[in-house]
């Protein structure tokens, strides 16, 4: 008998799907203006997946080829017992890649049980290096707790640590040069993303407050020699290595870049809705199907088989309309 081939999730499209984002909760102890609302709603405890069901789906998604599994949220980090989730998610048979997003906010005092649990990379939210500026953008937020906790992500020896910034025109776009300076003087790497129109914001404008990947890269290159490299790590990042230097400086560019065609992967709301796609609604619900059958992850198996063809082909942001994603960040598992 020949054997069987190695189970995989195809799209529509011929895209192999190997990578799940999960957001194990929408709660924050920030609010950063361009995530969030600054009086958020969240969601009762009954809606959201228990920590069980949220490992059973991992589990079906890792039998069924996916090899990296993002934990992020909300703040992944803010929920109850996130380090057990972890180290049963980082023993799944066939995973390769456990990561995950952080602010930052609980690093000094987590990092070490984290890459206990198994998580290799860890990428953190970092805009501004402004201790007042910090402050407005995540309105709740102290710099210096995210500064120590950077510092003890790099002692507790991940083998990446990446900064995510976001850029807003006016509001931190003059930082560029010292958040990639930063990156360089600590050996890390940092990724700069176009804002996205997930969720109405009330702080300001998003057309208005849009800064391209293109000026960025037009800031950095009065101060850094960046050399394009051909590197990919399966994500939306196309990247570039700051001359005599290990750290790479990537730009998530979904409004100048489109980087759909290459897509990879889909995202698990802590609701149980499996979004197949960021930037549109196109979502079947794990939780229903789970709570319905709950000893059968066949069925649970055969309805992610089945999402795949309805996931769409690109995202369809614009940030000069009203936005029609109305779910927030925190709530999709950016
Ligand atoms: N709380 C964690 C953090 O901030 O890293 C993880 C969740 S957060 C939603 C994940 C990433 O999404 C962060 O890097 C954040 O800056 C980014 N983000 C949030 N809202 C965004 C938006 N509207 N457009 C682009 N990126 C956004
Ligand atoms: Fe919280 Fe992350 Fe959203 Fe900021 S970006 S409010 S830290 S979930």
């Amino acid at each position: 008998m020949t054997p069987r081939p190695p189970a995989q999730l195809i799209d529509r499209f011929g895209r192999v799907v190997d990578y799940l984002r999960i957001s194990i909760t929408d709660r924050c102890d920030f609010r950063c203006v361009y995530c969030m609302a600054e009086d958020m709603t969240f969601l009762p405890r009954a809606q959201i997946l228990s920590l069980e069901e949220i490992y059973v789906i991992a589990q079906a998604f890792t039998e069924l080829g996916v090899k990296k599994i993002r934990i992020t949220g909300g703040e992944p980090l803010v929920r109850k017992d996130a380090l057990s989730l972890l180290n049963n998610i980082g023993q799944l048979d066939g995973l390769k890649e456990l990561v995950i997003t952080t602010n930052g906010s609980q690093l000094d005092t987590m990092s070490a049980a984290l890459k206990a649990a198994g998580v290799k990379r860890i990428n953190i939210s970092l805009d501004t290096l402004d201790a007042a500026k910090f402050k407005v953008i995540t309105r709740t937020g102290d710099l210096q707790k995210v500064l120590d906790g950077i510092q003890a992500a790099k002692s507790t020896g991940f083998e990446r640590i990446k900064i995510n910034a976001v850029i807003l025109k006016d509001r931190n776009h003059d930082e560029v040069c010292d958040l990639v300076q930063f990156a360089v003087d600590n050996g890390i790497d940092i990724s700069f993303i176009e804002e996205m129109p997930l969720g109405v914001v009330s702080k300001h404008d998003r057309s208005e407050a849009y800064y391209s990947s293109f000026m960025i890269k037009q800031d950095l290159a009065q101060r850094f020699n960046l050399i394009a490299s051909m590197e990919k790590t399966g994500g939306p990042s196309n990247y570039f290595t700051v001359a005599d230097t290990q750290t790479r400086v990537g730009f998530i560019s979904p409004h100048s870049e489109n980087f759909c065609s290459t897509c990879n992967r889909v995202r698990l709301t802590v609701e149980g809705r499996l979004l197949l796609c960021l930037g549109n609604e196109h979502s079947v619900d794990l939780k229903a199907v789970l709570r319905e059958h709950p000893n059968d992850t066949k069925v649970l198996k055969q309805t992610i088989i089945n999402a795949m063809q309805i996931k769409p082909e690109k995202h369809e942001f614009n940030i000069h309309e009203q936005p029609v994603i109305l779910r927030y960040m925190n709530m999709t598992g950016g």
